[in-house]
């Protein structure tokens, strides 16, 4: 590499550095003038988050995040039903359809329906 082409590499580096301390500095700023903010920025958990934290990323983030949290409810909840009613894994709803058979996410008001064609069962029971 020649000297002018070194030359400009480095600089763009360190333009690029540049602007992170920039913007590490504003964050570390505003952060320590509202706990809500550090609080939130400690919490996000960047592992696979991957590119700049920009608006489309974090509603990228936001909505896995959702998912996981409405999934994660709805096969605790449907766990919970089945140890409350003394039943095995693998014991149908009342309904004869298998609980996988029923959402894996609760409704707005709770429920777990079965998802079988035209059954109609509105929510899992094992009993
Ligand atoms: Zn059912
Ligand atoms: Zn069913």
């Amino acid at each position: 590499m020649s000297n002018p082409t070194l030359h400009a590499t480095y600089r763009d580096a360190s333009q690029a550095a540049g602007e992170q301390v920039a913007a590490l500095q504003l964050l570390l700023a505003r952060a320590a003038a509202e706990p809500d903010l550090a609080l939130a920025l400690a919490q996000v958990d960047t592992t696979e988050m991957k590119g700049a934290l920009d608006t489309a990323n974090l509603l990228v983030a936001l909505a896995e995040a959702e998912a996981e949290r409405d999934l994660n409810a709805g096969l605790a909840e449907r766990h919970r039903r089945r140890a409350a009613a003394g039943a095995a894994l693998g014991d149908p709803c009342r309904c004869a359809h298998s609980a996988a058979t029923h959402s894996p996410r609760l409704t707005a008001d709770g429920l777990l329906p079965c998802r079988h064609g035209h059954c109609g069962c509105r929510d899992l029971a094992f009993r």
